[in-house]
């Protein structure tokens, strides 16, 4: 009897794209040498935003009757709230405040609006396999209109506003427009992103030759970030750098250290001529 080996391909998502674009080391040390996750700090925009996309998921999954308005919505932030990253009780508690308040005008904003699609999925995840790797990501809403055409929603917790070449340019936008017409061919899609500190949204969509221009780049990003062998690459000083988690680990680096100097000295115009 012989027994069938499946081997499991690797998983590539927007986070990770985006990551190994800013910074191949940044990717090294967060997803393939396990020594970085010793120097990862917790962020407090990253738990603010978990927090109030756990609200959201709430308010519009239709199986999900916990938050049905604003009350419910400041209660269930309460609960939900994610506490890591947040230099103290104060900065806390200032945040949360202000998470309230945007909830608040987010849910009264959604219950004066008419809303001519239904909400299809929340946190969905999609994907599409590759020969080499599987493109995965997971989207925050996704809405179906009465001619059969989708909408991808994407909350930004941090921000104010958005332009619409903001989403046409949009990474992660693009990938999940990729995901969602694979898995519905015949469906229009586009996408939203939603600024939730002001409410501001913008849409856009890839024209069917961007997107199989972006699909073939994007097979060929991924196995460029799957085939590097990440041991042999040198780390080299970048903007990113003076607040990177993982400056003291780049610092052991052959030469590093003393680029790094060089660098900032360059940055702060006291390099000699
Ligand atoms: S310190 Fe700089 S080179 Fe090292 S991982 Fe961070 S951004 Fe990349």
């Amino acid at each position: 009897m012989t027994t069938k080996m499946t081997t499991r391909l690797p998983s590539l998502s927007p986070t990770k794209i985006v990551t190994y674009l800013a910074c191949d080391h940044k990717y090294k040390w967060t997803y393939v040498d396990s020594r970085g996750k010793w120097f990862i700090r917790s962020k407090s925009y990253f738990s603010f935003g978990t927090s109030l996309h756990s609200v959201l998921q709430k308010l519009h999954d239709q199986n999900d009757v916990s938050v049905v308005n604003a009350e419910d919505a400041v209660n269930a932030l309460e609960s939900n709230w994610v506490t890591e990253g947040y230099a103290s009780a104060d900065e806390m508690a200032e945040a949360q405040a202000r998470g309230k308040e945007i909830l608040l005008e987010y849910v009264d904003r959604e219950v004066t609006r008419q809303k001519e699609s239904r909400t299809l999925f929340v946190e969905k995840t999609l994907v599409w396999k590759y020969p080499n790797f599987v493109l995965r990501g997971r989207i925050d809403r996704i809405e179906e209109y009465p001619d059969g055409s989708l909408e991808i929603i994407d909350y930004k917790s941090g921000r104010e506003t958005v332009l619409e070449e903001e989403v046409h340019n949009d990474l992660a936008m693009a990938i999940y427009q990729l995901l969602l017409q694979k898995a519905y061919p015949d469906r229009d899609v586009r996408c939203t992103i939603i600024a939730l500190k002001s409410g501001h949204n913008a849409t856009s969509k890839l024209t069917d030759d961007e997107m199989a221009d972006f699909a073939f780049q994007i097979e060929l990003l991924g196995n460029e970030i799957i085939g590097t062998d990440f041991d042999l690459r040198r780390p080299s000083p970048k903007p990113l750098c003076e607040r990177c988690d993982f400056l003291s680990l780049c610092k052991k680096e052959p030469d590093f250290a003393e680029n790094f100097r060089h660098y900032q000295d360059q940055q702060t115009g006291i390099e000699e001529d």
